[in-house]
């Protein structure tokens, strides 16, 4: 049986940067990625909107805030070094409603907390800042350190780096037993030994920890993120974000546009039947969705998390009228017919949910349980807090006893 010192499952961005961390640190230890796909980019880090978040949104000392903020200023750094693409052009926040004006403070009282540079703005500066935003309750929030990034290019150049440094990376490779004690993990086709495994296997972190038998008090919980392309001549030079509702880990319908121009609306945050049902009822599998839908519904009729209110809005996103209604309250001048669903671009979150508390988890959550560390419920933006979470990791966790 081939000895490793670490071995990573899931090779995704947060994978991926742990690996390559941990070359940097310990140039001479073996370290081993296995993942199920032929590549990086099939789930949540070929899937997201690309954005490199400020951690405005996060309270203090929350893991989402601490990584988000130290996570981006490397991200960006890598980036840069890297010369990959990059739009550092800032975001401006929209209420869309007299209720959700409320949490503009808390927002920048958040921003100041978090040494955000963030500030409240007006009609008139919200216009010469991005033109085609519809400042309709006449203020809004203007973050300038966000930025937009293609993911895909990010997480290739990571791939380069980390095989450059020597680590293995097996494709086609998924993992089917652990064993959390003896430190094995094994695929259809080998097993192997390491001292320490990392589960980072995102939308199937939780599956892996259930096969390591580790207990925990957490569920999961999909939702799809679906995206509708904007086909009309509009060209944004900002982001342009609802302030969200702040009993939930979404964010909400934003805009985000991609190194070709072209703008996306998304994502909705909308029950999956599924992990990785990405294509309507196509790639359903009859049990996991049973149990999906039950689970659902048993949330939505206690309404946890405000989630009747969520699924309502969700609903309303069934018709291209409620998608316009959304995007309107974003953007002037968007038409019905410039609106359509896109089917390439749409992920899924890999949401946790705690049964003790009957609440959708809303920070990251990383459990030691033997040889294995977990690395649970990496929702946004752990994307863009990759960089911060594998320094935690390698400085806090690995030691822990
Ligand atoms: C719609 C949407 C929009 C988002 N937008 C943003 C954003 O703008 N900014 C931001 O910061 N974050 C964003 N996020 C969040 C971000 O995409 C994720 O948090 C991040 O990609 C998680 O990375 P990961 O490496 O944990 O998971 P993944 O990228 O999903 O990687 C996990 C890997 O594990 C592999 N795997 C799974 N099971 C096994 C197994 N049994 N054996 C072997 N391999 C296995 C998978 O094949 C996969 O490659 C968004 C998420 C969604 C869904």
């Amino acid at each position: 049986m081939t000895r490793y010192d670490f071995l990573i499952i899931g090779s995704g961005i947060v994978g991926l940067v742990l690996a390559l961390k941990l070359k940097q640190k310990f140039s001479k230890k073996r370290i081993l990625m296995l993942d199920k796909e032929l590549d990086s980019v099939q789930h949540g880090t070929g899937r997201n909107s690309g954005v490199i978040h400020s951690g405005i949104y996060y309270p203090q000392n929350t893991l989402r805030a601490k990584y988000c903020i130290s996570g981006s200023k490397q991200l960006k750094n890598y980036v840069k070094e890297k010369n990959l693409w990059i739009n550092e052009c800032g975001k401006i926040l929209l209420p869309s409603s007299k209720k959700s004006m409320r949490n503009i403070d808390v927002l920048l009282r958040r921003a100041a907390d978090n040494g955000i540079s963030a500030e409240k703005i007006g009609k008139k500066r919200i216009l010469e800042l991005e033109p085609n935003a519809n400042p309709f309750l006449g203020e809004g929030i203007h973050v300038p350190f966000t930025s937009i990034v293609d993911p895909k290019e990010v997480a290739r150049s990571l791939v380069n780096d980390v095989k450059k440094k020597d680590v293995e990376l097996i494709y086609d490779s998924e993992v089917l037993e652990i064993d959390s004690s003896l430190g094995t993990v094994s695929t259809n086709e080998s097993t192997y030994y390491a001292d320490t495994i990392i589960n980072s296997a995102g939308l199937q972190a939780e599956t892996i920890a259930k096969l390591s038998k580790f207990k925990s008090e957490y569920s999961f919980l999909p939702f799809k993120g679906k995206y509708w392309e904007l086909k009309s001549g509009i060209k944004l030079s900002r982001l342009v974000y609802p302030v969200p509702d702040l009993n939930l880990p979404f964010l909400g319908i934003h805009t985000v546009h991609n190194r070709n121009e072209q703008i996306y609306i998304g994502p909705s945050s909308t029950p999956a039947f599924g992990r990785e049902n990405y294509n309507g009822v196509k790639d359903i599998k009859i049990k996991e969705a049973m149990l999906l839908i039950f689970s659902f519904a048993i949330k939505i009729i206690l309404n946890v998390n405000g989630l009747r209110s969520l699924a309502l809005r969700e609903l309303n996103l069934l018709f291209l009228s409620g998608v316009h209604k959304e995007a309107g309250n974003l953007l002037n001048g968007v038409k019905r017919s410039h609106l359509h669903l896109s089917e390439k671009k749409v992920g899924i979150r890999s949401q946790i949910f705690d049964k003790k508390n009957k609440s959708l988890v809303s920070d990251f959550v990383i459990r030691k349980d033997n040889k294995v560390i977990h690395i649970l419920n990496a929702i946004s933006p752990a994307f863009t807090a990759s960089f911060g979470l594998a320094d935690y990791i390698i400085v806090n966790v690995l030691d822990e006893n």
